[in-house]
């Protein structure tokens, strides 16, 4: 790569930005595409958003993913919001525009894409979705946005749950998202189940960990999703493998959130053959 005075610069902002995988996404997107573009992680301290996103646009900045902790208190310093993002409540992409940033969520996207391109369906599904948490709440959406016949929504606070279902059934009018606590998975329906993990339990270090341990469980999952990558293997999904379901890990759900960033920034449609190239270079990683 060459950079030059007509270089873009594109980043992430966040708390930590050490290990992320985002400057693999974009960087070797940029050389394939032959986008004069380069991409770097930003360390933003607690309190300074704004002033970081100030900066960028000052700077001249084309793009920006945000990540842990600022998805939701980045807002305040944006110019315009999606939608989308704003029914979710968390942005992870900023575009430049005239003035200032409009914010995206392409995370929710990202995993539609990411379940399409394994042939799951989230339509006319009963789902049970673990979490309530940032991620759980825009997978929520997504799958009352797209046509699910129940969301279970099973977190450990109930409050959180019941919030994220108020929310999610009154902005999409469809009333399929129904909060419960983890204890209460006996209680579920008789039937096999599409399962969405998004809880942060069992991310490495804590490779043992899962939120619910007893194997009737995992018996009545057709397919689990873990929207955590690292490991490679959950014990969530150990589990699901194991009891005769198909399982799938996060990371093409990382990979697609990015490359739709990469696709507003950059006013291109990134092909399926691009993807899988990142997506190889993303797996190094871990296999
Ligand atoms: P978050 O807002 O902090 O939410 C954490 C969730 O985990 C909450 O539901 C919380 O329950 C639950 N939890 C935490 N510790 C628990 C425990 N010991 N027992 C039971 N439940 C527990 O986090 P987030 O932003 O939603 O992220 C969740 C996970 O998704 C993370 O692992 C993250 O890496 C992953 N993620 C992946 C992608 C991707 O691209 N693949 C994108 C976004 C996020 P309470 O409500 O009871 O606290």
């Amino acid at each position: 790569m060459t950079i030059d005075g007509r270089t873009r610069t594109c980043g992430l902002i966040g708390n930590p930005v050490e290990h992320t995988l985002s400057p693999v996404i974009h960087n070797t997107l940029a050389e394939r595409l032959g986008h004069n573009m380069v991409y770097v992680p930003f360390l933003v301290e607690e309190g300074r958003v704004s002033d970081a996103v100030k900066g960028a646009y000052a700077l001249n900045l084309q793009g920006m993913n945000v990540t842990i902790p600022y998805k939701s208190e980045v807002i305040d310093s944006l110019k315009d919001i999606d939608t989308l993002a704003e029914n979710i409540g968390a942005v992870n992409t900023l575009v430049r525009t005239e003035g200032g940033y409009k914010g995206y969520n392409t995370d929710m996207e990202g995993l539609y894409r990411a379940m399409d391109s394994e042939g799951i369906r989230i339509e006319g599904e009963d789902i049970i979705l673990l979490g309530a948490g940032g991620a759980a709440r825009a997978v929520a959406y997504l799958c009352a946005s797209k046509g699910a016949g129940k969301v279970y929504l099973l977190n450990r606070t109930l409050q959180k749950a019941r919030t994220v279902a108020e929310e999610v059934n009154r902005t999409t009018g469809a009333e399929v998202v129904i909060p419960m606590t983890l204890d209460e998975y006996t209680r579920l329906p008789e039937r096999q189940f599409l399962a969405i993990q998004g809880t942060s339990v069992g991310l490495y270090p804590h490779v043992e960990d899962v939120v619910i341990e007893d194997r009737a469980f995992y018996q009545r999952i057709h397919t689990g999703f873990d929207l955590i990558y690292s490991p490679w293997e959950t014990k969530f999904m150990r589990l699901v493998r194991e009891n005769g379901g198909a399982a799938f890990n996060g990371l093409k759900m990382l990979l697609y959130q990015g490359i739709i960033a990469y696709e507003l920034w950059n006013g291109v449609k990134v092909s399926e053959e691009d993807a899988m190239a990142v997506y190889e270079k993303m797996k190094a990683h871990f296999v």
